[in-house]
């Protein structure tokens, strides 16, 4: 509660001196609210982009999927260390030294951060999974994103060795980047089926920024009950609700 008052406060205090100044409101404004899942009516804080048309996440309902023989999926992911940030939302684990790459219709994109999100934000024909994570990629040439979402599912006591490495990591402090010996390979966390859906969104946090392209591992990958609660106690809720699909159309790979 009191972490609550004290941000409403900064907010209002951050107004105040815009109406002084009467100069560079906006922009300090877009840039430096604070948002949370308590309210996640974004715009209303100034993140404009965050009632646009073409958000995310969505539900996928999959009698509407336009289903299609999409390209596969490349991945080329090699080990690298752990370099994890807790930023308030979530736990993030950005880029190593190595590359990784996806290429999918003749683009390759460079992998940028993994995070997660208690419950998945994407829903399939209305049902959540326990878990999402985002593996955000890079097309370098022209600064767009693909995004590669896998569900996790929470599922008796064998644990995933992956999200074992990725939790015992997670940083005490918030807000600092701590580098680590850990090595990881996003391979493991791929589900074993490479079908997917694909579709034009945006990222699921402000500034909401749309134009990304999503694809969204259809087979989702097992983890113990135990870890699913790990992950949830660290952030709680960190889902966006589900936006409207308006007149765009998911692709399914066949
Ligand atoms: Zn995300």
């Amino acid at each position: 509660m009191y972490k609550k008052i004290n941000l409403r406060f900064h907010a209002l205090s951050s107004m105040a001196i815009c109406i002084l100044l009467m100069t560079g409101c906006k922009k300090e404004e877009e840039t430096t609210q604070h948002w949370d899942y308590e309210n996640t009516d974004w715009a209303t804080l100034g993140y404009t982009d965050c009632a646009g048309t073409v958000q995310t996440p969505i539900d996928i309902v999959t009698s509407q999927t336009i289903k299609t023989p999409l390209d596969e999926l490349e991945f080329n992911y090699n080990p690298f260390n752990i370099s994890i940030v807790d930023n308030g939302h979530t736990v993030q684990v950005n880029k190593g030294s190595s590359t990784n790459k996806l290429t999918v219709d003749g683009v390759t994109f460079e992998f940028q951060q993994f995070h997660y999100h208690t419950h998945s934000e994407h829903a399939v024909d209305g049902a959540f999974n326990d878990m999402e994570l985002h593996l955000v990629h890079k097309d370098p040439v022209t600064g767009n994103l693909a995004v590669v979402a896998v569900f996790v599912k929470g599922t008796g006591n064998v644990e995933n060795p992956f999200l074992s490495k990725y939790f015992s990591e997670f940083p005490a402090e918030q807000m600092k980047e701590i580098a680590t010996n850990t090595t990881i390979n996003l391979d493991d966390i791929l589900p074993f089926q490479r079908g997917y859906y694909t579709y034009t969104g945006s990222l699921t946090t402000p500034p909401c920024t749309q134009g990304l392209r999503w694809i969204v591992m259809k087979e989702a990958v097992n983890a113990s009950v135990q870890q699913i609660s790990n992950f949830e106690a660290r952030h709680e809720i960190n889902a966006r609700p589900i936006q409207p699909l308006n007149n765009r159309f998911v692709l399914e790979k066949l």
